[in-house]
């Protein structure tokens, strides 16, 4: 059952109260992981008796595990917190020592050694997130519960008619800069309740820590409206409608001119490798992305690689702005809403910078088989 809204005011008034108590030098830290499954955030809060100036002075400590077992958490990304302000901290963390999850070798650490290799191209990227805002009681805003959409949506939309939730997407884009996320937009989309936000323009492994810190953000901002963020691909199955978060991306030589020659190399070597992303695209192995990789509602075939210029229906598009330049940057649509930020930055760094090819990939199949 949610709450009535008179009881949602009353309770934001109380808590303004709590939150107004003076407090001494305390500094209150957040710990944000992504939790085994790498689709679902986790958190909790503990007391430091000094602000910590940096990353460095903020301890490990540890959290629980969908199966109670304890893992250990290591800060890597400190934030502002904007839920409780300065000088509060929201700390991402790598998870370690897991069941499965060896020091080193989870999504992150193995995503920071990649970067590492690939430093002097210096790759940018940044992240457009779509979500779809659900009401507690599962109720879809603007949806009636056999999947029909009651109102008609539409892309960059204004007018309370075609758009439920810009509430939620403004308060989320200003705890973002607070916090120090580098939020670069945000925008209504296709559906009634649906949104996007992007960011970046991010340099290396920043992109995906920013990514997931936006995320977490978003859904502290949606537990105070009482509704919920799904980073579903399809949530309604029964709707041609999809969420993605396509993956933009340039290396030096790229931004420079005559850049579109590294651009078209880039994209030639994608075009080879297409099953391999496709698998680390979302975040079930390509299960999701084969519902949402239709061909249709501004999406290309999830079996077929496609590429053109300024065109929307496609794997990888180059911007027009792109293409009259002759240099700047690429949009990979493939990579699904629900997706992991770090192996999809990866797999696009090993194609495009590393030279990996299919072929390696089936001579590491059969290695791990043998
Ligand atoms: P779209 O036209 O596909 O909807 P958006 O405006 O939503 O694009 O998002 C553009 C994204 O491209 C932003 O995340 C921004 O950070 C990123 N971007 C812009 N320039 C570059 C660049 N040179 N290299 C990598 N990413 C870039
Ligand atoms: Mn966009
Ligand atoms: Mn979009
Ligand atoms: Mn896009």
């Amino acid at each position: 059952m949610s709450l009535p809204p008179e009881m949602l005011s009353l309770h934001k008034m109380v808590r303004k109260h709590y939150l107004s108590l003076p407090k001494g030098e305390e500094c209150q830290v957040t710990y944000v992981w992504v939790n085994e499954g790498r689709e679902n955030l986790q958190s909790k809060t503990r007391t430091l008796y000094n602000e910590p100036a940096g990353i460095r002075d903020i301890p490990e400590w540890y959290g629980t595990d969908a199966d109670h077992s304890e893992v250990t958490l290591v800060p890597v990304r400190m934030f502002r917190d904007p839920f409780t302000l300065d000088p509060d901290k929201l700390v991402l963390c790598e998870m370690v020592n897991g069941k499965d999850i060896p020091t080193g070798s989870n999504p992150r650490s193995q995503c920071v050694t990649v970067m590492d290799e690939v430093k002097q191209f210096q790759p940018w990227f940044g992240m457009e997130q779509e979500y779809i805002l659900f009401g507690l009681d599962g109720e879809q805003l603007g949806w009636s519960p056999d999947g029909h959409q009651l109102q008609k949506g539409s892309c960059e939309a204004v007018g309370a008619d075609k758009l439920c939730g810009r509430d939620i997407s403004m308060s989320h884009y200003r705890a973002c800069l607070y916090a120090g996320v580098k939020i670069f937009g945000a925008n209504s989309e296709y559906l009634y309740s649906q949104w996007e936000f992007q960011v970046g323009t991010c340099e290396g492994i920043e992109m995906g820590d920013h990514l997931w810190m936006a995320r977490y953000i978003l859904h502290r901002v949606c537990e105070d409206f009482e509704v919920v963020a799904s980073l579903d691909t399809k949530p309604i199955k029964e709707s041609n409608f999809s969420s993605g978060a396509h993956i933009n991306f340039s290396t030096k030589e790229m931004r420079s001119e005559g850049g579109l020659q590294y651009i078209e190399e880039a994209i030639r070597k994608l075009s080879k490798r297409h099953s391999r992303h496709l698998s680390v695209y979302d975040a079930h192995g390509g299960a999701d992305n084969i519902h949402r990789l239709t061909g249709q509602g501004c999406t290309s075939s999830f079996h077929h690689f496609s590429t053109a210029v300024a065109s929307r229906d496609v794997s990888v598009r180059i911007p027009g702005q792109v293409s009259r330049m002759g240099c700047g940057y690429f949009e990979d649509r493939r990579p699904a809403a629900n997706c992991d930020p770090y192996p999809v930055m990866r797999a696009l760094v090993e194609t495009c910078l590393l030279g990996v090819t299919e072929e390696d990939d089936e001579k590491m199949k059969e290695i791990l088989a043998s």
